[in-house]
């Protein structure tokens, strides 16, 4: 068996899609091996038996390793799609005609299923239809509210299942389809640590999701909408996390609003203590390239230096030609920005305010301890998760060692900065609680015979929500022969 040891050289994660590029045990395997933290599966395409398939994979894999690793479904909520083609891809030209209707064969490059009735009926000559993010334009000709015509106005190749968006129409769709309920039945059956809500657009959407969920996984909202901007707070509230959807979000509103979103989102995240991911398009090129350009690693850097939790891979580990070298990449400019003096400074640029509560107060100490004298890593005695969140929130200088006796907590870490998870059984007193610390710190490799550690947990032991303690203590020579 392999050393459980925690190798990454960073803080920020790494989340990949998997996808036919990705999705058999050897190549799971191999980009774990390469940095990858967190898989996702993107619920919009494929079948349920090969995302059952690849959480098979992943839960022997952690078994091999003995460590846990994340999984996200994504729900591809009401996301409008085209159906499927006989040969895809295939090539829209410029200025030539294409029909979307609600035919179930499947299309060529004269028509597609569009299988939306709530759009067909909908849509007037004149509208405008984007494909596949934007990136094909087409303009509504005629319209008999069962079919639409269409002349494309910027073409390009098109494949599946590729995503339509309507600017100028508000569409009455609900935020969870009958799909999406099937899906999260599927994925919550599957056991899965993270849902992805797609489309969100009122904090209600959410409240629906997590009502429908039972908190049986954590939930990650998809900002991708510009509704969701304007009632972003609210939506965070009642959140587990929040992904910047930049896809979609740059289609539906224009690609330059992106930048300056991406940060407000990434701080009012931050702010709120919800892990945020940074998603899409992130080394686009690697699809087909084993290099990305510079541009790209500046704009993975900069969603780094921004204060992300995680960084994620889409097509690029889903259907691309070079998923282990783009999860590579993504390690390799991670561990190049954290090891910048500037990093830190960057990164604490939002400020984030403890509440008043003795978690956040002990969170704040932990990280003031930590730049006061030399430590190597904060341990936290957690049991659903929260501490270890308000601990994150601070991004202390040291790594976060969460100890944690419920399996579904640790997974559900693997989407929050700087923190790597270990399942293990609940102490019972001080002396245990030291030495379970010490332990865990040498045998992961955070800690060596010298060093000191932050310690963190609650008593009456065993309690969640308890967490009220704070203890420095020094690893001897001792231990390291007991680990
Ligand atoms: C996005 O739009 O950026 C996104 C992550 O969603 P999806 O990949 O489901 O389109």
């Amino acid at each position: 068996m392999a050393s459980p040891t925690f190798s990454r050289n960073r803080k920020v994660k790494v989340l990949a899609t998997l996808g036919p590029s990705s999705g058999s045990p050897e190549m799971i395997e191999k980009m774990y091996r390469a940095g990858v933290d967190a898989f996702r599966m993107n619920m919009s395409h494929g079948e349920h038996k090969a995302h059952a398939a690849n959480v098979k994979s992943i839960r022997a894999l952690e078994k091999k390793i003995g460590r846990p690793i994340t999984i996200l479904a994504d729900l591809q909520g009401p996301k409008l799609r085209i159906g499927t083609f006989a040969n895809p891809p295939v090539m829209l030209k410029d200025g030539a005609r294409f029909t979307l209707d609600m035919r179930k064969e499947k299309g060529d490059a004269k028509r597609v299923s569009l299988p939306h009735k709530e759009i067909l009926s909908t849509l007037q000559p004149g509208h405008t239809l984007l494909l596949d993010d934007g990136k094909i334009r087409l303009e509504v000709t005629k319209a008999d509210g069962k079919s639409v015509e269409t002349k494309v106005v910027v073409g390009g190749e098109i494949s599946d299942r590729k995503g339509v968006n309507v600017p100028e129409v508000v569409l009455p769709v609900s935020s969870l389809t009958d799909k999406d309920r099937k899906d999260l039945t599927f994925a919550l059956e599957q056991d899965v640590d993270w849902i992805a809500l797609s489309f969100v657009q009122r904090p209600e959407d959410v409240a629906e999701a997590r009502r429908l969920i039972g908190g049986k996984a954590a939930l990650l909202a998809k900002i991708e909408k510009p509704a969701a901007i304007d009632r972003l707070d609210e939506i965070l509230e009642l959140s587990d996390a929040v992904m910047v959807a930049r896809g979609d979000l740059g289609v539906e509103l224009l690609p330059e609003q992106v930048p300056p979103l991406q940060k407000k989102i990434v701080a009012a995240a931050r702010k709120l203590g919800r892990p945020v991911v940074v998603a899409t398009q992130m080394l686009e090129s690697m699809i087909k390239s084993p290099t990305p350009t510079r541009a790209e690693v500046s704009d993975v850097a900069t969603a780094i230096y921004d204060g992300a939790d995680a960084i994620m891979l889409s097509a690029e580990s889903a259907v691309g030609d070079w998923p282990i070298e783009a999860a590579t990449m993504m390690d390799r400019i991670a561990a190049q920005v954290e090891n910048d003096p500037s990093y830190a400074d960057r990164v604490h640029f939002t400020e984030t305010v403890p509440d008043e509560t003795t978690a956040d107060a002990l969170a704040a100490a932990s990280y003031n301890i930590a730049r006061t004298i030399e430590t190597s890593a904060i341990v936290c005695y957690t049991s659903s998760g929260s501490t270890a969140r308000r601990m994150a929130r601070e991004r202390p200088s040291v790594p976060l060692l969460v100890l944690t006796p419920d399996r579904h907590t640790a997974r559900r870490v693997g989407l929050l900065w700087g923190a790597y998870a270990v399942v293990t059984r609940d102490v019972t007193n001080f002396e245990e609680m030291i030495g379970k610390a010490k332990r865990m710190a040498l045998r992961h490799k955070m800690a060596e015979a010298g060093s000191r550690l932050i310690v963190c947990a609650g008593v009456p032991f065993g309690t969640p929500g308890s967490t009220n303690l704070l203890h420095i203590v020094r690893l001897s020579g001792d231990e390291l022969k007991r680990s």
